[in-house]
């Protein structure tokens, strides 16, 4: 099946070619044309599938086509989020495909000006794509009218749910009709998200994608075992190698990610922290600085990283494992988006092997070793340029201690 094969406006087609996309993806061929008919549907698919542009391109053409029928005050789908990024991403991506059409999506976030948020939704609006907080916010002032809502999507809800946002989600419900479609999109899958899913959605169209293997097949992934102290000579000697690729360092906590790359900017690698504390400002700008690729290594955290969508990341470093394995899959699902290759490693250290063994439980696998011969191990770590630094800093103070002996 292709794009062109769909029953869906010639606007749509259009951008779609022009964004290079020739056939759907398995979620999109799942998705599309159920939700083009009305159904419901509850998806268990990961970031990187394509899931985002499988309830996009129907929504579009649903609000394309009933445009001049249909006179509405508020808007017709919202798209409810976990995070910031997410809701700028898939803005991006229904501004993306909705080009060449009069539908106006938007993005209500925290964080930003609320009066220039008034203003835009005064305007019309037909889609708003937003987190909990703000949203609510627009709502009780009378600013944001959900009541004429056909389609309701939650996406990443496993991610939701993580955060907290349940009582959230029960809430809206209060003020959206009860007759709508809902998407139900979720990343995993276990009690507590089925009996939020089917609470929310009607006779769902079910789909799973690689129900087994929750890792995208154009991932290539794999895990050497690095000792903690030894980690930096190996991000250092893989980026190294990888000159002028994008790559994404995970580590666990927000001083590791600014050691990390105090440790590259040593050995004269140009790196960015992601992380927690950098301000909402900030993250926009280290974000566009790596899409762009002015900054080839982005290290970062799970929460700082999550729903982040940037093309041509050539590989993913688990510098650290993570220690909730559902993580992960979301980490090395930043590489190999759509139908692009990617690969991942992780550097896996004595003291990590347990996370190790939860990951391969979580994937349903064995993952497979690439290997690091003694003699490669040890070369790696004495090749590190930041060795010569440190050479050279002791020679240094060693030339330095003996002119003071001699002086005195
Ligand atoms: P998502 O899973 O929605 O985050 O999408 C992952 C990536 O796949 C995005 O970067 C999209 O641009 C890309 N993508 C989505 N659909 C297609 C398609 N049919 N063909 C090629 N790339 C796609």
């Amino acid at each position: 099946m292709k794009f062109t094969d769909y029953p869906i406006v010639p606007e749509i087609k259009k951008a779609i070619s022009e964004l290079g996309w020739n056939k759907p993806t398995d979620i999109q061929f799942k998705a599309i044309q159920s939700i083009l008919d009305g159904e419901d549907v509850l998806a268990i698919a990961q970031t990187g599938t394509g899931k985002t542009a499988s309830f996009v391109i129907p929504i579009i053409d649903k609000i394309a086509k009933s445009k001049h029928k249909y006179k509405s005050n508020g808007i017709s789908a919202l798209v409810m989020v976990p995070t910031r990024e997410l809701a700028k991403q898939i803005e991006g991506v229904f501004k993306e495909i909705g080009k060449h059409t009069k539908v106006r999506p938007m993005a209500i976030l925290g964080g930003v000006e609320q009066d220039y948020q008034i203003e835009q939704l005064r305007g019309k609006v037909d889609i708003v794509i937003a987190t909990p907080g703000r949203m609510f916010d627009l709502i009780s002032q009378g600013h944001l009218v959900v009541s004429e809502i056909r389609t309701l999507v939650l996406d990443e809800a496993d991610h939701m749910l993580d955060l907290g946002f349940i009582k959230d989600i029960r809430d809206l419900m209060k003020h959206i009709p009860q007759k709508r479609q809902t998407l139900f999109f979720s990343a995993t899958i276990d009690k507590d998200i089925k009996k939020i899913a089917y609470d929310l959605v009607r006779n769902a169209i079910r789909i799973q994608i690689s129900p087994k293997n929750p890792v995208a097949k154009n991932i290539a992934h794999s895990v050497s075992y690095v000792e903690m102290d030894d980690k930096r000579f190996f991000l250092e000697n893989l980026v190294k190698e990888n000159e002028n690729k994008k790559i994404i360092a995970f580590v666990r906590t927000k001083v590791r990610a600014e050691r990390v790359v105090k440790a590259m900017e040593r050995v004269g690698i140009q790196a960015e922290a992601l992380h927690g504390d950098v301000d909402q400002k900030k993250r926009f700008s280290i974000l566009t600085r790596f899409r762009n690729g002015e900054n080839k290594l982005l290290v970062t955290t799970d929460v700082a990283a999550r729903g982040i969508d940037i093309q041509g990341v050539e590989a993913v470093v688990n510098y650290d494992l993570p220690d909730v394995a559902e993580n992960y899959v979301h980490r090395i699902g930043r590489t190999g988006r759509g139908k692009d290759k990617g690969w991942a490693i992780s550097f896996c250290s004595k003291e990590e092997k347990n996370y190790l063994l939860a990951i391969e439980e979580f994937v349903g696998y064995k993952i497979a070793e690439y290997g690091i011969s003694k003699d490669d191990y040890e070369a790696i770590v004495e090749e590190s340029e930041s060795q010569n630094y440190d050479w050279q800093k002791l020679m240094a103070q060693e030339d330095l201690w003996k002119s003071k002996k001699k002086n005195k």
